[in-house]
């Protein structure tokens, strides 16, 4: 079969997905890498972000391409410089914090006052997101809720700990700039606990990781709740600290003998506008969450196209490339980049099919597609 020998020619690591859910016909996609510059393997992105919503489409591929194509939003791939060289040089903590929720037997849970998006709002969670927006050093209420009394002397944990896998390894800490502004003994710390006297700032000897604790106080009469005042220290953007990595409050509920009775997580990001970065955030949320049920249904009744466009034009005989597949893509930035990538392989495909009539085996891919490629030309026929 041509296909076959299209992929030989490829020369790829089997790693690299190439399913038939591929949007593009395996020609253009020849055409395509014959006509950019090759990138070195280890441009590959690796950012689990990229590889979980790309690779089960074979869409990893488009990506190499890319960052060969067009000048590219770095912050995609949300990987610091420093984490290559200082975690290779750091082992790992032993001990990573478990972020899975846990009611346990009090039935813990949190809940977070119902703030809006509001621009002046320096503090709002949302619900979809599991997620807390809050502005740097100020107060975020956290209620906790409990089905029964714990033991006396329980205490609440706050740990704050990065999200990604490629991150959880390092410790969360204030940034050297707002360590060296403040004065307090527990600087370094991320997370407070405001309005109480009675919290404790911990390291851990070990990991190094830090934690903060409040004892916990049975709700008063005629409430079911207890707040507690959260303050989060460091913009989640800030230089040599948290860098733009997500990170997770973790908060346990815990014996007096240190027990976890109960966990719960929430994300949280600490910034300028935490109620216009919620609102952005959940309405690409609602647009990820739609293509994703959409993919999902995708092998038995492809979805009608709503972001890529695809022609049916495709190329001749070939039912996979007569299917049509949706991709939903965040960020307008980003699907007009991704559109002039499927846009240039419907042209290709459009001439070489009508180049195919006369000449039938190895079509070049036409002049047209090569300046919407904006790349120098490496034909070899
Ligand atoms: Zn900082």
């Amino acid at each position: 079969m041509m296909e076959e020998q299209n992929n030989d020619s490829l020369q790829l690591g089997q790693d690299l997905p190439f399913s038939q859910d591929l949007q593009f016909s395996q020609d253009s996609f020849r055409d395509l890498w014959d006509n950019v510059a090759t990138p070195s393997i280890s441009t590959i992105p690796t950012a689990t972000e990229c590889s979980e919503a790309w690779k089960a489409d074979g869409q990893a591929f488009m990506m190499l391409h890319c960052s060969t194509l067009t000048q590219f939003d770095e912050k995609i791939f949300d990987l610091p410089l420093e984490v290559s060289a200082k975690d290779d040089a750091t082992p790992p903590a032993s001990t990573v914090p478990v972020t899975s929720d846990y009611p346990g037997e009090y039935g813990f849970k949190l809940r977070f006052q119902k703030s809006g998006t509001a621009k002046s709002v320096t503090s709002t969670f949302s619900e979809i997101l599991n997620k807390l927006y809050c502005q740097l050093a100020k107060t975020s209420p956290v209620e906790v809720l409990v089905t029964r009394d714990p033991p006396a002397g329980a205490v609440l944990r706050a740990t704050a700990v990065y999200k990604k896998t490629e991150h959880v390894a390092d410790v969360v800490r204030r940034c050297p700039h707002h360590q060296n502004e403040d004065t307090v003994e527990h600087r370094s710390h991320l997370i407070r606990v405001e309005g109480s006297q009675r919290a404790q700032y911990f390291e851990d000897p070990h990991t190094k990781r830090q934690s903060v604790t409040v004892p916990y106080e049975p709700p008063q009469l005629g409430s079911e709740i207890t707040t507690i005042l959260l303050s989060f220290m460091c913009n989640s953007s800030c230089m040599g600290g948290m860098n733009r990595r997500p990170i997770l409050t973790i908060l346990t509920l815990e014996s007096p003998e240190g027990a976890v009775l109960g966990r719960r997580c929430f994300e949280v990001r600490i910034c300028a506008c935490p109620g216009r970065d919620r609102k952005t955030e959940e309405e690409n949320n609602t647009k990820m969450q739609n293509g994703t049920k959409q993919t999902k249904k995708r092998k038995s009744a492809p979805a009608p196209d709503m972001t890529v466009k695809k022609s049916k034009s495709a190329s001749s005989g070939d039912e996979d490339e007569k299917d049509v597949f949706v991709l939903h893509v965040r960020g307008r930035d980003r699907f007009e980049m991704l559109k002039k990538i499927n846009d240039a392989f419907e042209i290709a495909d459009k001439e070489n099919k009508a180049k195919a009539k006369s000449s039938k085996l190895d079509v070049p891919v036409p002049s047209c597609g090569k300046r919407l490629l904006q790349k120098g030309v490496t034909d070899s026929d």
